[in-house]
């Protein structure tokens, strides 16, 4: 597809004057209609901007929803709702399907709902200059629109025809809905017909070179309770009263320190109380504990994250730190942990070390330069991982900001049209 083309590219050069050598006409077309599109990307941005769409407003995630349909619905996919039971309390998602043909089939990911909820303070969109802050602009309304804008200049240049392409945009990507199974089954049975997946959130950089993501860690959690005997504190160390459930804590975070540290894998305790009687409240956040310096804790918990790069990495440090929990326990003391996954891994693969080179090549060739590959300490959990097992997928398609999450999170404009130039090329190359 590279070389039938090149007749053609000279000719194109003369009335661009823009070096494009390496990319064939049908690409030059879809990146003129990219550029076309950029000042009405960034209203079409900020129309989904400024709706509020926290996780936990189904209506506002509905409404970004509504938009987004529309667009798609006029590039001539077959667009859906999934709704999710109600006691689940999220809004759903948005499924649509490009049919084209016997061709590779690509499913794009994008999400719908913010960190930021109804009445939160962070203004929705305040235009600073050539950025944008406001909910969501890199976090990933910013990603969405790419991904949108990449498709419609796929239509434009008539290269969405042959293409097998779906997409979802999940309502709950901040705070999946529980259980997850149900939250994420019609994405997962997606991801297991896709041949890729391409992931739209928010690209960055890394010493000055754009990023995209192969390997994202999973995303995790553990429980440590741990039981002393409550006697009068004089007695501690002694073999009757034992040591009690705080210093047998200690012992066993330090040891997790000491022994189960490696590279990619982070666990972090969030939350330690303990004392005579303790209790946690998950909906708040928030534990209590009684207790008096002179008597010997009986009762500690403690909350913690784990986040590892492979499934193998992930059964080493929980077998790890369960031999630590249930042996060499101080006289008196006794513990239990418990662990739970929320995300899995997506480890590095070959396939998908592939792909980014593909997505880097698409970059170089529009001369938006080249694309390194992110390291996974450096991120969060995502949607993608969720098809990971099953597809070969990238993230990182999105758009550049900073403080993603925070109050200060914005957006740099103009890398809406560079992801979605780079996008569209790479959608093209891999459907047609
Ligand atoms: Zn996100």
């Amino acid at each position: 597809m590279f070389k039938r083309a090149i007749a053609g590219t000279t000719v194109f050069l003369f009335l661009t004057g823009v070096a494009h050598a390496q990319l064939s006409e049908t690409e030059q077309r879809i990146v003129a209609a990219v550029k076309l599109r950029t000042p009405a990307a960034l209203q079409l941005l900020e129309k989904s901007v400024l709706i509020n769409s926290g996780t936990l407003n189904p209506e506002g995630v509905r409404a970004v929803g509504e938009i987004y349909r529309a667009e798609l619905d006029a590039l001539g996919f077959k667009t859906r709702w999934i709704d999710m039971p109600p006691a689940m309390k999220r809004a759903g998602h948005l499924v649509a399907t490009h049919e084209g043909g016997s061709g590779k089939r690509v499913l794009l990911l994008g999400h719908l709902d913010t960190v930021f909820e109804k009445g939160s303070s962070v203004p929705l969109w305040e235009r600073r200059g050539d950025r944008v802050r406001g909910q969501g602009v890199n976090d990933m309304k910013g990603g969405d629109v790419i991904l949108i804008e990449a498709l419609r200049a796929l239509k434009s240049a008539g290269a969405l025809d042959h293409a097998n392409v779906e997409i979802m945009f999940t309502g709950d990507e901040e705070r999946a809905g529980m259980p997850l199974q149900t939250a994420r089954g019609d994405m997962v049975a997606m991801g297991k017909r896709a041949d890729y997946a391409l992931s739209f959130e928010g690209s960055n950089k890394h010493d000055g070179v754009d990023t995209a993501s192969i390997a994202r860690r999973s995303s995790g959690g553990w429980v440590l309770r741990v039981k002393g005997k409550a006697a009068h504190s004089m007695g501690v160390f002694s073999a009757q009263s034992g040591y009690g459930a705080i210093y047998e804590t200690a012992r066993i975070l330090n040891a997790f320190r000491e022994q189960v540290i490696e590279p990619s894998l982070t666990f972090n305790p969030g939350l330690v109380f303990g004392g005579t009687n303790v209790s946690y409240a998950d909906d708040t956040a928030t534990a209590s504990a009684f207790g008096k310096s002179n008597v010997i804790a009986r009762d500690a918990e403690v909350l913690g994250d784990l986040r590892y790069l492979s499934p193998e990495q992930g059964e080493r440090a929980r077998q790890k730190m369960q031999a630590i929990v249930s042996s060499g326990n101080l006289p008196g003391t006794s513990a239990t942990i418990s662990f739970s996954e929320s995300y899995p891994p997506m480890p590095p693969t070959e396939a998908g070390r592939k792909l980014a080179e593909l997505y880097s090549k698409a970059s170089v060739d529009a001369g938006l330069g080249r694309i390194d590959t992110l390291d996974p300490s450096l991120r969060g959990a995502g949607d993608v991982q969720f098809v990971a097992p099953y597809t070969v997928g990238i993230d990182g398609l999105g758009a550049q900001g900073r403080g993603a999450h925070t109050d200060d999170e914005d957006l740099e404009i103009a890398s809406i049209e560079r992801g979605a130039v780079r996008a569209a090329l790479l959608v093209y190359r891999l459907t047609q």
